[in-house]
């Protein structure tokens, strides 16, 4: 066992090793409830969580992921919808738990919600005061970005250069512009609390270094997010942590998915493009929206297109079409463990579409074999890499009675397959025939097996 990972800081694929022996801390930026996540915002909770399966294999992890339920833009929905703050994050919060609970994405361990960590954060930003490397102004409470001399070194950003090309409106109370919030005054109408600024609110970033301490500790070994977060919000949180902490390391390892865009065009509310994962999950199995947000290599761009989803569909039918019909017990499928093959692309910097090719080539093995106890154990094995992966996690009849609009049921189906089996073994092949067109008309793909007939969709 050894995970390699590629790690944003140092801008390499490097071994894993936990600070702890035996046991592993991971952040995840969550979300920001005031909306549906949309298949974008998907792809990092379910990276993570298959990276969360991976660690859990061989570690004992503690994975926290967070929740922004104070934001300005959770304040601003609900100025335009007339609905209170409490009903607007109550609402998200439960609507992203199952929508990522139906792509297969596991609960972490914790959930910290940011407006029960105002202490913590009133705490460190008081510690970043007392230490010199936050300033107030005009109930403001400001990151001093010159006094922190790494300040850039994980987005890879030259400070002298941020300063000079800065071309943003500087706010009168800023030292400098890239000098960010970390407590900021609330009006009566918005939320706030006390401090020793006067009432107010807290800035994003301060909110995930107060989180990610209070539960994983100062040093945490992974730091998740997608790729946009690497600046400015994951450069701030590491600014705060590492200078409240006296320049203790605040994550060893830093992993950013890629991002998702939809048919080459990036997602858009202005472009009416947004997918939400909500309005997906009534229309596809999760299953399948997981599988093709696993597709490709978590760091590398993702195209959202209907010959993904196809793709998609094609792969789990196919292992799907491979298992079927192979009765295992209890014991039997607990006692298998995943292929190594599947395992070591896994461990190779999440290579995910990797693993599924490793899974094909076990399917493959699967179809080919005429040895039932070997084809047991390959599909136990198949099966494990599905818990792995967190797909083929439903029974495979019912995978192929609904994976399609088509008018005929699964029992229409094995009762036209009955009728097509008496008919050969009447040797009335012309009705056999009329029956695998009619099938074929519908979409129903026919595969003759040493076990008799196989169906899957195929449209
Ligand atoms: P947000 O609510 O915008 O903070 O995003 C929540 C998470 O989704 C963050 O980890 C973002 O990096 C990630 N994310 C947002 N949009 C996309 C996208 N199009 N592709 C991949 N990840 C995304
Ligand atoms: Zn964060």
């Amino acid at each position: 066992m050894a995970i390699y990972l590629h790690d944003t800081l140092r801008g390499e694929k490097v071994l894993f090793e936990p600070y702890k022996e035996g046991e592993v801390t991971m952040y995840l930026c969550g979300p920001t409830v005031y909306n549906y996540a949309h298949i974008g915002n998907a792809r990092p909770a379910v990276v993570f969580d298959l990276l969360a399966r991976l660690l859990r294999r061989s570690y004992k992890l503690t994975y926290a992921r967070n929740i922004t339920d104070v934001d300005d833009k959770i304040n601003q929905a609900a100025i335009d919808t007339g609905k209170s703050i409490d009903e607007i994050t109550a609402e998200y919060i439960l609507a992203y738990n199952d929508d990522m609970a139906a792509l297969g994405v596991l609960p972490p361990d914790v959930e910290p919600r940011a407006t029960e960590h105002i202490p913590e954060m009133v705490a460190m930003i008081g510690t970043l005061v007392d230490k010199g490397f936050a300033y107030e102004a005009e109930g403001h409470v400001l990151f001093d970005v010159s006094s922190d001399p790494d300040y850039g070194k994980l987005s890879k950003r030259d400070l002298r250069e941020m300063i000079a090309g800065a071309r943003i409106e500087v706010a009168p109370y800023k030292r400098s512009a890239q000098d960010f919030v970390l407590w900021k005054p609330s009006t009566p109408e918005l939320p706030g609390w006390e401090s020793p600024w006067g009432r107010g609110r807290p800035g994003w970033h301060i909110e995930c270094s107060a989180m990610a301490e209070k539960h994983l500790g100062k040093t945490i070994d992974i730091h998740s997010g997608g790729q946009d977060l690497v600046f400015p919000h994951h450069e701030n949180e590491l600014a705060q942590s590492t200078c409240a902490h006296d320049g203790a390391p605040f994550a060893r390892y830093w992993v950013h998915n890629g991002f998702l865009s939809i048919d080459s065009t990036k997602m858009s509310k202005s472009l009416g493009n947004v997918l939400l994962v909500h309005d997906m999950i009534g229309k596809l199995p999760g299953e399948l929206i997981r599988l093709a947000l696993l597709g490709a290599h978590y760091r590398q761009p993702l195209d959202w297109t209907d010959a993904a989803l196809e793709g998609a569909r094609s792969m789990l039918d196919r292992l799907y079409g491979a298992i079927r019909g192979i009765e295992l017990s209890d014991a039997e499928r607990a006692a298998a463990d995943p292929p190594a093959a599947v395992i070591e692309a896994l461990e190779d910097d999440l290579n995910s579409p990797k693993a599924l090719a490793e899974l094909f080539n076990h399917a493959r093995a699967l179809n080919k074999s005429t040895d039932n106890d070997e084809r047991k154990k390959l599909a136990a094995e198949i099966l494990a890499a599905g818990d792995l992966l967190g797909i083929l996690q439903m029974d495979a009849e019912t995978w192929f009675a609904g994976t399609s609009d088509n008018d005929l049921s699964a029992d229409d189906i094995e009762l036209l397959l009955m009728q097509r089996e008496e008919a050969r073994a009447n040797r009335d092949f012309a009705a056999a025939d009329a029956i695998r067109d009619k099938l074929g008309d519908a979409g129903i793909a026919i595969e003759d097996s040493p076990t008799g007939a196989r169906w899957r969709r195929s449209g």
